[in-house]
């Protein structure tokens, strides 16, 4: 058995995002304010750690990004005026929707009121975040970038701690010169912050059976910023879309964000997609999405005379407030998208998370001065979470995502009247059944009526992929800086390989190809075998956005953390 060394903590928060940075530095500013007044009796001392899988702090956050301040101004109130100032890239000054076609679209004679975003701020997330770490490390906080959470640590149900990754395994699982068995950190109390289908999280949810009412359904979004002539999107105007590129059954939308200056003095742009993962289509490719909306009309001359420089994707949870787990237990609670903590209808969790982060602080606060870290104690962040603003913003629309299972126009009649009658007006007020988004899939043949396009492979229509405009994956891969040690162990632990070349080849077309917007899966000639194709992982294309783990419709690839470090570098994303 591998000797590990042990390191204890009283709290250790897994992932550097805005929800584990926020508890980390609300614990912090709790703490010290407490002891600022307490005798020295009643002062409470607590060793907080928080560990994060990118090489650095933000470099595998990435979002929209429209921030709503509620959740910083409420974190840190004076941001506005702290320095160094925090990273806002532009203030919005003007939002509006466009319902797209095939050859333009249409914008809407009012912004749908949970699409108007005057107020909020245009920022870049993985800025933010790094911006929150620096903060987060002044507070004393010790925060260990480089660091995937392998394993959780339990004691029967009670997460006693969490196991770090091994470093140095060659490719078929041998130690190298250079092995370092992960340490063990233990916690009396154990935050995940994880973000989207987090892979500690996702066991967790199984094991202790914390699922909600509806098991979480997620999207996918795919995102790249561009530098822009002056003129052709201005500094805080914010533009959602809605209908093509996705078909009347597909849940999702898209955006385009005037972020400002940046990077020196390049006018920069972001834009993306977010694909419901619960779409039915087989050979849905979300990046390919993207590189469709771009040709329309109403957004081509957005990016006209201009130039991609980053690319990115990441999935997101979905579900809303019937899709939450229960967030707390013995030794540990789940914040920001971990506890599936996101407004779909507004697309927006950064708040959320970063309250949620505040909020777990509060209770671990508690539950040091009491010295009792069990769910009877934990239990009073679920408790304050359902008297926040928090509860109150995901219940007024609870049945959002799944309104649209009913069709687009449902779900369109549903989000029109939470939003007019808030929390009163949802169509199903109990909250509306949903299944896993993969169940939705379907097979190849009943897609297509009846027959398999091309012996399995995808039906799609031709697109440019000109590099100028619209890219293939693997030059949007580069544009990511995705990079990962290649002698290590494969990170996507496909449970059932048989399967792939047999199987879904009949039934699904490996829709691994084209769900995984970063092109790590590729079926590849391979004579011998039932349809002549096996499988190919690769694996150090990979950026960490876990829609493989989410969409595969036989569920058997699990995403585990790779070594350290490895995985995409954002830095303006
Ligand atoms: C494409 C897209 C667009 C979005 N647009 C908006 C928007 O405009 N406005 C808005 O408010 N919200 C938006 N969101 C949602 C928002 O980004 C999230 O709700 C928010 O980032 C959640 O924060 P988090 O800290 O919970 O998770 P994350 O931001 O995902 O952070 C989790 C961190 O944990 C790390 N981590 C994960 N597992 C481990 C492990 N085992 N060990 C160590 N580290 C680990 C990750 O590397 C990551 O750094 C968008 C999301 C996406 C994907």
């Amino acid at each position: 058995m591998t000797e590990r060394d042990v390191m204890p903590f009283d709290v250790v928060v897994v992932g550097g995002g805005c929800a584990g940075l926020a508890t980390a530095i609300h614990l912090a500013n709790l703490i010290e304010a407490h002891n600022g007044k307490a005798a020295d009796e009643n002062k409470v001392t607590a060793e907080i750690c928080l560990i994060e899988k990118a090489a650095e702090i933000g470099a595998h956050s990435i979002s929209g990004a429209v921030m709503d301040p509620k959740g910083l101004d409420a974190l840190l109130p004076g941001w506005r005026t702290m320095e160094p100032k925090a990273p806002i890239e532009a203030e919005v000054h003007d939002d509006y929707a466009i319902w797209l076609t095939a050859k333009g679209g249409t914008k809407f004679p009012i912004t749908p009121p949970p699409l108007k975003n005057h107020g909020n701020f245009v920022i870049s997330l993985n800025k933010m975040v790094k911006w929150l770490g620096a903060i987060a490390e002044q507070k004393g906080i010790q925060v260990f970038p480089g660091f995937p959470g392998a394993k959780l640590v339990r004691e029967g149900n009670t997460v006693t701690g969490v196991q770090l990754g091994d470093s140095g395994v060659d490719k078929h699982g041998q130690p190298k010169g250079n092995f370092q068995a992960g340490g063990i950190l233990s916690g009396k109390l154990v935050v995940l912050a994880e973000g989207s289908r987090g892979s500690m999280t996702k066991q967790l949810i199984a094991d202790l059976k914390l699922e909600g009412k509806n098991p979480q359904v997620y999207g996918v979004g795919v995102k790249e910023v561009w530098e822009v002539p002056k003129g052709n999107c201005p500094p805080g105007l914010v533009v959602h879309t809605m209908g093509y590129p996705l078909d009347s059954k597909t849940f999702g939308g898209g955006w385009v964000y005037g972020m400002g200056q940046s990077e020196g003095d390049k006018n920069l742009v972001s834009i993306g997609l977010v694909v419901g993962l619960d779409y039915r289509d087989p050979t849905m490719d979300a990046h390919r999405q993207l590189q469709r909306m771009k040709l329309n009309p109403k957004i081509a001359p957005f990016l006209k005379g201009g130039k991609m420089l980053h690319y990115g994707a990441k999935s997101l949870p979905e579900g809303g407030l019937y899709s939450m787990p229960k967030v707390f237990g013995d030794g540990f609670m789940l914040v920001g998208d971990s506890a599936g903590l996101m407004n779909s209808m507004r697309l927006k969790g950064i708040h959320l998370a970063m309250r949620s982060g505040m909020l777990a602080a509060e209770t671990a606060f508690a539950c040091l001065q009491k010295g009792d870290f069990s769910a009877a104690s934990t239990a009073l962040y679920d408790q304050k979470m359902k008297a926040d603003w928090v509860h109150e913003e995901l219940w007024a629309c609870r049945n959002f995502h799944q309104g649209f299972h009913k069709g687009r126009l449902a779900g369109l009649i549903n989000a029109g009247f939470a939003t007019l009658f808030g929390g009163k007006g949802t169509l199903w007020s109990d909250g509306l059944k949903s299944n896993a988004g993969h169940t939705y899939m379907q097979k190849v043949g009943d897609y297509f009526g009846g027959k398999t396009p091309d012996g399995g492979k995808p039906k799609h229509d031709k697109l440019p992929e000109d590099g100028t405009l619209t890219f293939d994956k693997l030059t949007s891969v580069y544009s990511s800086g995705t990079m990962h040690e290649e002698d290590q162990p494969c990170h996507l632990v496909v449970t059932q390989p048989d399967l792939c070349s047999t199987r879904c080849v009949e039934e699904f077309g490996n829709p691994c190809q084209h769900f995984c917007p970063a092109a790590v899966y590729e079926m590849e000639d391979k004579p011998g075998t039932k349809h002549g194709v096996d499988l190919k992982i690769n694996a150090s294309n990979c950026v960490h956005c876990k829609t493989c783990d989410i969409m595969d419709p036989y569920q058997v690839i699990n995403w585990v953390t790779p070594e350290g470090g490895g995985g995409p570098n954002y830095t303006n994303l």
